[in-house]
């Protein structure tokens, strides 16, 4: 049973504030193509307030950026808390809105939980690391690191993942002791206002925490240029990541950006097929393939090509589409008609290139709303074709054999991109040397996609940098202040 969408404002220094030019954006359920609510659209007016309230919370100097890490990390445990009190009515809220199975969603509402745990610990870590000590050559001098949040950060994130990707900036931002401005993706904003209602419930102090929802042109780019946001954190395409660069660039504002990607899974001979099968399905379709790192360039043995395709057409014949909603629904729709018709242009490019579309490519038969996509193998693929060098973000796998490890390497690492890649092979020794080979943040050794808070995550190329998750996630929101002191009587 769907629920209501809960009617919201923006959260504002703590406040439900209505955006200025009172604007709303239709939300759309992408199984049923159904408006099912609204939710406000910020401009840059609110930006101009959620700044400032951030900024105001800085300035207080007891409840946040300058109390301790302890203190901050009892407020992202209470938000942990309340997360998973509300687990299923978010899991339920997600899916309706962005299309993803309900047991995902599940999974995603328990990484989040599990997120701003981790982060309060690292928080309380942080107290005892703040000042630390620097050797010097010289011993008339002493000097130390003081490491301090950046200030003000403006936060953007894609559909995807919305309270996940959400929760990757936001828990590492607060416990850094940022003050912090989230602008999620118009098109799947509900559960990060559930988030400033959890905020508000566990009386976060004001102004820490504020949620724009609206478009990316007039709620993200005011973000992003605002002279007083001191960093912006990104998550989403590259097109848009290189415009945020050039945005921040005027007030030299440093960005993090995690970006698109087009990652590889290479596949040897000396598996178990069932399994490699596995993996490389969970490695593209999972999500619907909206996922950044979706390893949907299948490089596989040429010994083993037929076998393993036929393998992989009968794995994703037992996929189970249906509204996320269903029991037992493996894949739902993807986020939206203009995602709908974009990957239904890739496969038909890709028809008309010469490539054969050996499964799928099409909408389900039986379901004749919401924006299905059938999971889509495309194989006769050459590296000039467009399905091979651009990121579709939908279910759609392309597939080259190859003979070599070289030629693998070679095929793996033709892209622009460089976030994931994944090596399937029994030879250890042979993983070793593709792990070091990949130009990639993320290498999977007999596994795709799997992803741990503890681990650092981020791509290279155009896939952006910086990483997020682990401690690399924190330092994403520190500065580090060098201190230097003179402590010899005699003069200088
Ligand atoms: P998108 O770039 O269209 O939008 C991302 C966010 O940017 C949204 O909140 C949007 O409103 C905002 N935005 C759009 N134009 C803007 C502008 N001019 N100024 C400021 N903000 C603006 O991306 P999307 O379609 O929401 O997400 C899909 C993309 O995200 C894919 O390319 C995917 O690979 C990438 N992604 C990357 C990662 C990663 O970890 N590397 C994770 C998830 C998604």
């Amino acid at each position: 049973m769907a629920i209501p969408i809960p009617s919201r404002q923006l959260f504002i220094d703590g406040q439900w504030t209505e955006p200025v030019l009172k604007k709303r954006i239709a939300v759309i359920n992408p199984a049923t193509e159904e408006i099912i609510g609204d939710v406000p659209a910020a401009t840059s007016e609110d930006v101009e307030l959620a700044v400032a309230a951030a900024r105001r919370a800085l300035a207080r100097k007891t409840d946040w950026a300058s109390a301790s890490g302890t203190v901050r990390a009892k407020y992202l445990r209470a938000i942990a808390a309340k997360i998973t009190e509300r687990k299923e009515v978010l899991a339920k809220l997600e899916a309706i809105d962005c299309g993803k199975p309900l047991d995902e969603a599940a999974w995603d509402i328990d990484d989040v939980a599990g997120c701003f745990e981790y982060y309060a610990e690292l928080a309380e870590g942080l107290d005892a690391k703040q000042k630390a000590p620097v050797s010097l050559p010289m011993e008339t001098f002493k000097s130390y690191v003081l490491k301090e949040p950046i200030g003000v950060v403006g936060l953007i994130t894609p559909w995807n993942y919305p309270l996940l990707m959400a929760t990757w900036k936001v828990a590492p931002a607060l416990a850094a002791g940022c003050a912090a401005i989230l602008k999620p993706s118009e098109l799947s904003s509900i559960t990060c206002l559930e988030l400033a209602d959890v905020c508000q419930e566990v009386g976060l102090p004001p102004g820490v925490l504020n949620i724009l929802t609206g478009l990316g042109p007039e709620a993200g780019a005011p973000l992003a240029s605002h002279p007083h946001v001191d960093k912006i954190a990104f998550t989403g395409s590259t097109a848009t990541g290189s415009k945020i660069m050039t945005t921040a660039a005027q007030s030299v504002k440093p960005v993090s950006l995690e970006l698109g990607g087009k990652s590889p899974i290479v596949v040897f001979e000396d598996v178990d097929l069932d399994k490699a099968a596995e993996w490389t399905v969970f490695g593209c379709f999972w999500t619907n393939g909206q996922i950044c790192s979706a390893t949907s360039r299948l490089l596989v043995h040429e010994s083993i090509a037929a076998e393993f395709l036929d393998k992989l057409v009968k794995w994703i014949k037992n996929i189970r589409i249906s509204d996320p909603l269903e029991e037992g629904c493996r894949l739902g729709p993807v986020v939206s008609r203009g995602q709908y018709e974009k990957v239904l242009k890739f496969i038909s490019t890709a028809r008309d290139e010469g490539a054969k579309i050996l499964c799928g490519g099409a909408r389900p038969e039986h379901l004749k709303k919401g924006f299905f996509i059938e999971p889509t193998i495309i194989t006769d693929v050459t590296t000039s074709m467009q399905i091979w060098r651009e990121e579709v973000f939908g279910p759609v796998l392309c597939v080259k054999t190859f003979s070599t490890e070289d030629e693998a390497i070679e095929l793996a690492n033709d892209t622009h991109y460089g976030l994931g890649a994944a090596v399937i092979s029994n030879d250890l020794e042979r993983c070793e040397r593709f792990t070091k080979a990949f130009q990639a943040g993320i290498v999977w050794v007999n596994c795709s996609q799997p992803c741990f808070c503890q681990a650092p995550w981020g791509g290279n190329k155009r896939s952006g940098f910086g990483r997020e998750l682990g401690e690399w996630g924190l330092d994403n929101y520190l500065s580090v202040k060098q201190v230097t002191q003179y402590i010899s009587d005699e003069p200088w």
